[in-house]
């Protein structure tokens, strides 16, 4: 039987991911150092892990109620009032969900009709645009460049808004980048999505990862808690990616219409990582900003040392990715990724698997040891050499 005659055209649509590509090969090598993953290295903390297999001894193994248990619903509107100012009714504009992955395709799914349009600064995480396509909307490209930063810029959007535009999908701190976005440049963007009477989906997941100052959150914005639909999560921020746990907030008749595709397809997120993240948000400030502080040290090593070898990159300000250029080297992203990974056997990320306007770009993750940084730069340092 020909099973890709049968797929359906939204799924023939989305092309594969990639960055599993580059995963799959450097698994198969050994000594190869990866900087490829966007992943903490760190294990989620003692005091996170214990919470649960506290929960586990108790008995706790059932479903939860389907917007997640309340005492985490109250815990992140609690957290995310005490760092932004923005109230959220807990009982009803909290949807816990598995990771920020179901909440972005819960939203994109419960907003978009067939053919509604959504625009995305590029380059973005390679979810958004697949997300967007696979619930039948038509996703908008919107490339940023290196000379503003990756910033997106109001009046870019504004040649790219039709009367088909349902939603901005935004992410700052970015994935690919590292760029964030000041107050004042959101707030040209907040006016934009007014005039446009817009949505906006707003992935903040690396929010806390923000170095040279406090992060903006969309919906504190005037006039945009309302229009917002805010997304975020434990898995960066806490090193928790494989507890699958995440949240939306936003207005209650949206929330309900998420939970009412979460509640048939999810039911709910695991009990065992939603009792981890009550106990990350109550207690696990000082160990994430340790965390933190870390990625913060080696992101100046990362900015140096691609400075040192003489590739063009901007500081990256949140995240823990950095995306120097390498149009010095004649390569594609691609071939740059390919070559490197053969000869020197350090994972990078192709910068087009970030869409179009990444090309020219690699990704790098420093998610990874001071030790492991060092010699990637010397490898990625003396490839170079050999491509100038
Ligand atoms: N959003 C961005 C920008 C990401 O980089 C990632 C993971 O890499 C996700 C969402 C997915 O997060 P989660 O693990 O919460 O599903």
């Amino acid at each position: 039987m020909n099973w890709a005659d049968r797929l359906s055209p939204a799924v023939k649509a989305v092309p594969p991911s990639g960055i599993r590509r580059f995963f799959d090969i450097a698994a198969e090598m050994k000594g190869v150092i990866s900087l490829g993953v966007g992943e903490p290295d760190f294990i989620t903390p003692w005091h996170i892990r214990e919470s649960c297999v506290h929960g586990l001894h108790k008995g706790y193994t059932t479903y939860t109620s389907n917007y997640g248990l309340l005492e985490l619903r109250e815990a992140i509107a609690q957290t995310i009032y005490n760092n932004y100012n923005v109230n959220y009714d807990p009982r009803q504009e909290v949807l816990v969900t598995v990771g920020v992955s179901e909440a972005l395709d819960l939203a994109v799914r419960a907003l978009l009709s067939p053919g509604d349009e959504v625009l995305i600064p590029e380059p973005c995480y390679v979810s958004y645009k697949a997300c967007v396509l696979l619930a039948g909307g038509v996703p908008v490209p919107v490339p940023t460049t290196i000379d503003h930063e990756f910033r997106v810029t109001a009046g870019q959007l504004a040649k790219l808004v039709t009367p088909r535009t349902k939603a901005l999908l935004i992410g700052y701190p970015n994935n690919p980048t590292g760029a964030i976005m000041p107050q004042k440049e959101l707030a040209a963007i907040a006016r934009f999505a007014e005039k446009h009477d817009l949505i906006v989906i707003s992935d903040e997941i690396y929010a806390d990862l923000t170095y040279d100052g406090p992060h903006t959150c969309f919906a504190s914005l005037p006039a945009m808690r309302d229009r917002t639909i805010l997304l975020n999560g434990f898995s960066k921020a806490y090193a928790m990616t494989g507890w699958r746990i995440g949240y939306a907030l936003s207005n209650p008749d949206f929330i309900a219409a998420m939970n009412k595709i979460h509640q048939y397809t999810m039911l709910c997120a695991p009990i065992t990582a939603q009792l981890g993240a009550i106990e990350a948000l109550r207690h696990g400030k000082d160990k994430m900003e340790k965390m933190v502080a870390e990625y913060n040290c080696r992101r100046q090593l990362m900015r140096e040392g691609m400075q040192n070898i003489g590739l063009t990159c901007f500081e990256p300000k949140g995240a823990f990715y950095i995306f120097p250029s390498i149009t010095e080297t004649g390569l594609t992203s691609t071939q740059f990724a390919e070559e490197l990974l053969v000869s020197e056997k350090v994972a990078v990320v192709p910068g087009d698997a970030f869409g179009a306007s990444g090309e020219g770009f690699i990704r790098c993750s420093y998610a990874s040891s001071i030790g492991n940084l060092t010699e990637a730069l010397s490898r990625i340092g003396r490839f170079v050499q050999q491509h100038r």
